[in-house]
Parts: structure tokens; sequence; C-alpha cells
């Protein structure tokens, strides 16, 4: 088995190595995850919620350290690393308080008409749900699974992303101290080659995956022969459109944001904009401004805008893509390099004039690099935008009410953000359509994926 290691992408060296766990501790978390399930599920929302609101309670007081532990072991910012923490302790509390209202099943009206006298539906947990999570949002995307799977009164086990093993203990650790059943919740420090077997594991019942297309397939793939439920939380290049009635200013600022929250790495990135030919220069030349200011530098410095990807492999893949644009004909309206030096440091960039031959106009980049379309129409917008096989969210500015209409109706994502950037918010549902996966967390729709919707008939 191969050690699992905390890099610190800053300086490229290691803070702390792991052993995986062996098959017999992985087989002893998942017995007695089946055993705290079946506790939980006896414990009623209202012990369930005590416990939740404990955990969240945990993290917001640790919530300096967890942040430190963050940008150390992935690299984001430090402002960024603490508001990671505080919108995943924001997201227990409201679980804990809306979760027996999203679960709460409803009484047929006319129950004669199905030959009843009684007629009704209902919310089980599942079981065991097992989580396949990245390491970009370390704490936020185990929580916004965690929440509503043990609220609902599923067990959850995690295996988190390779280069985030001190997050991962953290997790393993925090709902057990907050009072919930031992092992309710519990982390297996394991490799991606582990994962089918724990999904083939008769104790798991479902799995949820945040991550790359690679990984949902073959999760997609073990959980389909499983004849198991999955939820993919995948990719995603989304676009950001903007029509020549936009507020230009807000939409340049908004614009920065978006592409390079979270040193570019966030699924919900904007990563196309796609800009009406009236306003194309002037918001080009103003972008392109604002992401050459950028700070980049050191993460836990409060001034640093970008940090370093979060590993090595990453910052090539994202030099891969600009390179092979520049080298077939896209212009590079600035950045374009790594920064020299320690740490996997990537230059915010602009790529301007793509083309469908180049593998940035339909792959993702996971890195700050900002792909600059000009559109002739809303048509051709709405065109270039949906030409492309993710479909997670989307931004759309302007201040014509048709316009709005239409594009609001034609983009295909799972999300559309009208004169804003793309945001996870507990209370809206989060997912894909296309290759950006299948299923919704968060709010009622996701805390019902991981739940049997009973019918109960009364004769
Ligand atoms: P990744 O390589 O797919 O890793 C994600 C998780 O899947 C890790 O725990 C990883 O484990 C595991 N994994 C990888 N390959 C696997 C396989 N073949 N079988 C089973 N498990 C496997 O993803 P990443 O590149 O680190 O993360 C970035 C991707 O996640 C981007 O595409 C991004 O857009 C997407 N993402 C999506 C959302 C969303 O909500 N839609 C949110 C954030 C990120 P190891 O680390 O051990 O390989």
């Amino acid at each position: 088995m191969s050690r699992i290691r905390s890099i610190d992408p800053t300086t490229g060296s290691v803070i702390e190595e792991f052993d995986e766990d062996s098959p017999e501790v992985v087989d002893q978390r998942l017995a007695a995850a089946a055993t705290a399930q079946r506790m939980l599920a006896a414990a009623g929302f209202a012990r369930r919620a005590e416990w939740m609101r404990a955990a969240a309670d945990l993290l917001e007081a640790e919530t300096d350290e967890v942040a430190g532990m963050i940008t150390a072991e992935m690299g984001k910012p430090i402002a960024q690393s603490r508001a990671e923490v505080s919108k995943s302790a924001a997201t227990m509390r409201f679980y804990a308080d809306n979760a027996e209202s999203f679960l709460t099943g409803t009484a047929l009206a006319e129950p004669d008409r199905v030959g009843a006298s009684a007629a009704r539906t209902r919310f089980d947990p599942l079981g065991v749900i097992l989580a396949v999570m990245p390491w970009n949002y370390p704490i936020w995307q185990v929580a916004r699974f965690a929440a509503p799977a043990l609220m609902a009164g599923n067990a959850g086990v995690l295996k988190h992303a390779s280069n985030v093993p001190r997050a991962a203990l953290y997790l393993g650790e925090l709902f057990t101290r907050a009072g919930f059943p031992a092992g309710a919740f519990a982390t297996l420090l394991i490799g991606s080659a582990r994962v089918e077997g724990v999904i083939r594991d008769r104790r798991v019942a479902a799995v949820t995956l945040t991550g790359s297309e690679g990984a949902g397939r073959s999760i997609a793939a073990a959980a389909g022969d499983a004849l198991k439920k999955s939820v993919l939380e995948l990719g995603g290049s989304d676009p950001f459109i903007v029509m020549p009635s936009a507020d230009l200013d807000a939409a340049v600022e908004t614009a920065v944001r978006a592409r390079v929250t979270n040193n570019g790495q966030a699924c919900i990135n904007a990563k196309r904009f796609i800009v009406h030919a009236d306003v194309y220069d002037a918001f080009a030349a103003r972008f392109t401004e604002r992401m050459a200011a950028l700070t980049i530098g050191d993460p836990a410095r409060e001034s640093t805008d970008l940090g370093p990807l979060a590993s090595e492999r990453g910052r090539e893949d994202v030099e891969e893509l600009v390179d092979d644009a520049r080298s077939r004909g896209a212009r590079i309206l600035t950045g374009g390099s790594r920064q020299d030096g320690d740490g996997w440091f990537y230059r915010p960039t602009v790529v301007a004039e793509l083309t469908p031959d180049m593998r940035l106009w339909s792959e993702e980049a996971f890195g700050p690099v900002a792909s600059l379309y000009r559109a002739e129409s809303l048509d051709d917008a709405l065109r270039i935008a949906n030409d492309n096989d993710f479909g997670l969210g989307s931004a759309f500015w302007s201040t014509d009410d048709t316009e709005i209409d239409h594009a609001v109706a034609a983009l295909e994502a799972g999300a559309v953000f009208v004169n804003g950037m793309t945001v996870s918010y507990p209370d809206l549902p989060f997912g894909g359509v296309k290759r950006s996966g299948y299923g919704r967390e968060l709010s009622a729709e996701g805390i019902r994926e991981f739940c049997n919707l009973k019918t109960v008939w009364v004769a």
C-alpha cells in the first residue's frame, strides 16, 4: 500500500505522510458505520440536529486552525479558507434546522382514488453512503455531503482526495467529537484504486462523487454494476455571457472573481467569457488589465489574490492546455506561463481567438486561465456557450428582460446566474447536466437523493 502525503503547494515540501488504511481497518470502519447508521436512524431529527449544531460549533471554534490547514495543504488564499469553514458550519446548521421539514412526506388528499383509507409518502435513510471527494474545497465539499446525509439518518464514509489527508483525518473525527455515534462518519485513508471494492461492499448503499470526469466514469460503472445509487458532481467549463446592455464595470469585476476564486480551481469558476462584439474590445481590455494586476504569491498572506495550484500535475495540465492553444494560433493577452521559483504557481492568464481545434475550446482549465470568445449576437453567444460537453453553472449579463428570459431557458446548465456569478448556497439545488454529472446536492433535493421515498398504502 502506498503512502499518502500532504505536500505544501507553496513550497513543494512534504508536510506530513501517512500509511494507507489496511483492508482490516477499512472493514472495521464499514462495520462500525453500519452499526452507527441504525443508531442514527433511531435517534430522530431533534437528537441528530443537536449533534450537527455541536459539529458546526466545533468547526467554527477551530476556524483559524482549520483554515491554516486548508491553505497549507492545497494553497487557497487564507481569507477564502476561513470563508470555506464558515460556509461549512452554516450549511451544517441549515440542515440541522431544515432536515425534518425537507423529509416530511405528504399524505394523499383523496386516498379512495387508490382504494385506501390512507396513503402517504415518507423519506427513510438508505444506509451507509460512500463519499469520494476532491481536494479543492477540502472541508466544504465534505460538509455539503455530510450535513444532509447524517441529518437524514445515513452514515457516511469518506474517501478524500489523496493530497488532503490532514483535512480527511480532521473530518473523520469532527462528527464523533460532536456527539454522533462512533463510526457514523469515518474517513478511509485509501487510494482511488480501492474505491471500487468499497462500492461493492454489501454494507455500502450508495456513492456520491465530486471530482473529474474520469473518476465519474469509474465510479458510475462500479455503482451501476453493483446496482447502487450514485450522484456525480463532475467538472465544468462555465460560460459567462456579457451582452451590450450589461453594466460593464460590474461585469468585469465579477468576471475576475468568478475566474480566479480558489486559485481558479473550482468546478463553478466561470471559464469561458463570451462577449457580444459591441462590447468585446472594452471588456477584453479591462478584464485583461484586472487579471494582470492580481497579487500572486504566498496564500497565507492576507493580501494574496492568487496562490499556487494544488499540485505539480495540476499546473502541468493547465500549462499544456495554454501551450496547445498558443501553438494553434490563440492570442495570449496576459500571463501564459508558470511563475519561476518554488511552488506550483501559474500566472493569471487570458486567452483570446480560440478555435474548436484547440483543447481549451472543449476542455476544463482547472487554474487561473480565462478563455475569451467574441459573439456576434445573442444566439451566437448561446450557441458558443452550449457547444460544450459540460453543463454545470452559467452566468448571463444583460439588462434586457427578453434576452434574459431567452438565455435562462436556452442555457444547457444546472444553474443560470443573471448579472452575477455562480455560487453555491445551502438553500439552492446544486448540480449539472451533460458531462457535469447527475443528481443534486444542497437544498431539499440534496437531502432526498440518499433517501428511500417510501409509499405507504393503508387498506
Ligand atoms: P479527481 O482526480 O477525480 O479526484 C476526485 C476524487 O476522486 C479523489 O478522491 C480521487 O482520489 C478520486 N478518484 C480519482 N480517480 C478515481 C477513480 N478512477 N476511481 C475512484 N476514485 C477516483 O478530481 P480532481 O482533479 O482532484 O478534482 C478536480 C475536478 O473535480 C475538476 O474536474 C472539477 O471541476 C471537479 N469538481 C466538481 C465539483 C462539482 O460540484 N461539480 C466541485 C469541485 C470539483 P485520489 O486523490 O486518491 O486520486
